[in-house]
């Protein structure tokens, strides 16, 4: 009999994560890579990229990337401005798929299972989705005195900017929200920075989502298809790769053997746990962000989530495999 063979869709993080670790693991994969628009510029942690580096086997990732050192941030309307020190590396989401893209054998034969880390997903299964808000991304010149390798975050009556340099005189500045429009508008930290903007980029959804149905028989969801953060959780990138790292094990038990119903239920399960946290960390930052009609609606549609009955956890992962737990 020939070996399974598993077809995943996608081209982002997740897609290439689990594309990488399945083949590591001598498992045959076909990656199937639609066309989207990539994320110009996005800060990965120092813990972040330690994972990325480990699971990749790519230990220079990102070793010549521009190094942010200092995170500021004036959040709550009247509360001032906060400075904090911070480890974070400048990319585009083009470089860092760039450096990642897995290789090895493409396989032609019918897939016995499917990962969606891209839409559409199966049918009858959708997305929920809570919010609407949308970024914007602009190339911005920096004015002298910007203090040097500082992130900024500000929150503005109807949304939020964060600015990400990446280089001495040169950023990429994201608006949320209504903001998007005239995204200086009542600025007051970032404003006085920004010399010029170049034209803006198309809107890329910024708000959680969540697919209705996240695995089924055959098939799982993972990445973007199965979840989506708000960028302002500002790790985005490595919660992709974790969902990736347990969509893999999740299908490496399956071919081992383990009972798929069960499998299908601790993925259910685990996905959805993370995506509660990630809600509860958005509610924070959402009802501590200006006050005002724009951040009451933002809140209010993070308040309409709804968990479900948390089951359960039937396996732990051990060195990217899963184990059952015994009862
Ligand atoms: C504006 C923005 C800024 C971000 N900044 C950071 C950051 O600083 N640090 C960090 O760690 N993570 C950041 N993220 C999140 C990070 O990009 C994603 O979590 C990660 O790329 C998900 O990978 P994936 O393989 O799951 O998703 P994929 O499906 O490959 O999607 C990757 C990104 O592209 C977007 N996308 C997918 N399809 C489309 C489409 N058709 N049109 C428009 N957009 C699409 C998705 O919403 C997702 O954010 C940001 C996301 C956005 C939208």
């Amino acid at each position: 009999m020939s070996a399974p063979v598993v077809e995943v869709r996608g081209d982002g993080i997740a897609a290439y994560c689990c594309t990488h670790l399945l083949r590591k693991a001598g498992i045959p994969v076909r990656l199937v890579r639609p066309e989207r628009p990539r994320v110009p510029a996005i800060l990965i942690s120092e813990a972040a990229l330690h994972l990325l580096r480990d699971i990749f086997d790519s230990p220079s990732l990102l070793a010549n990337s521009f190094l942010i050192r200092q995170r500021i941030v004036a959040w709550a309307a009247g509360q001032g401005v906060s400075r904090m020190d911070h480890r974070g590396y400048v990319t585009s989401e083009q470089e860092l798929l760039a450096s990642l893209l897995p290789d090895g054998e493409t396989c032609s034969a019918k897939p016995d299972f499917l990962i969606y880390s891209s839409n559409p997903l199966p049918a009858g299964v959708n997305q929920q989705h809570l919010g609407s808000r949308a970024a914007i991304a602009w190339r911005a010149a920096l004015r002298h005195g910007c203090p040097p390798a500082a992130c900024m975050t500000e929150s503005l009556p109807a949304g939020w900017l964060f600015l990400l340099p990446d280089g001495a005189h040169s950023a990429w500045l994201l608006a949320v929200g209504d903001a998007a429009g005239r995204p200086l508008g009542t600025s007051e930290l970032i404003a006085p920075y920004i010399e010029t903007l170049s034209e803006a980029s198309s809107p890329f959804p910024s708000h959680p989502r969540i697919a209705t149905q996240l695995a089924g028989p055959g098939w799982l969801a993972c990445g973007s298809a199965a979840m989506s953060f708000d960028p302002i959780c500002g790790d985005g990138t490595a919660l992709a790769v974790r969902t990736a790292i347990l969509a893999a094990a999740v299908i490496r038990a399956h071919l081992d053997g383990h009972d798929p119903a069960s499998l299908r239920q601790h993925y259910e399960s685990r996905v959805r746990a993370g995506f509660q946290r990630h809600v509860d960390l958005c509610r924070q930052f959402y009802r501590h962000g200006f006050g005002g009609p724009w951040w009451e609606d933002e809140l209010a549609a993070l308040d309409a989530f709804t968990p479900g009955t948390p089951e359960p956890f039937r396996y732990r992962l051990r060195d990217l495999t899963l184990e059952a737990v015994s009862d």
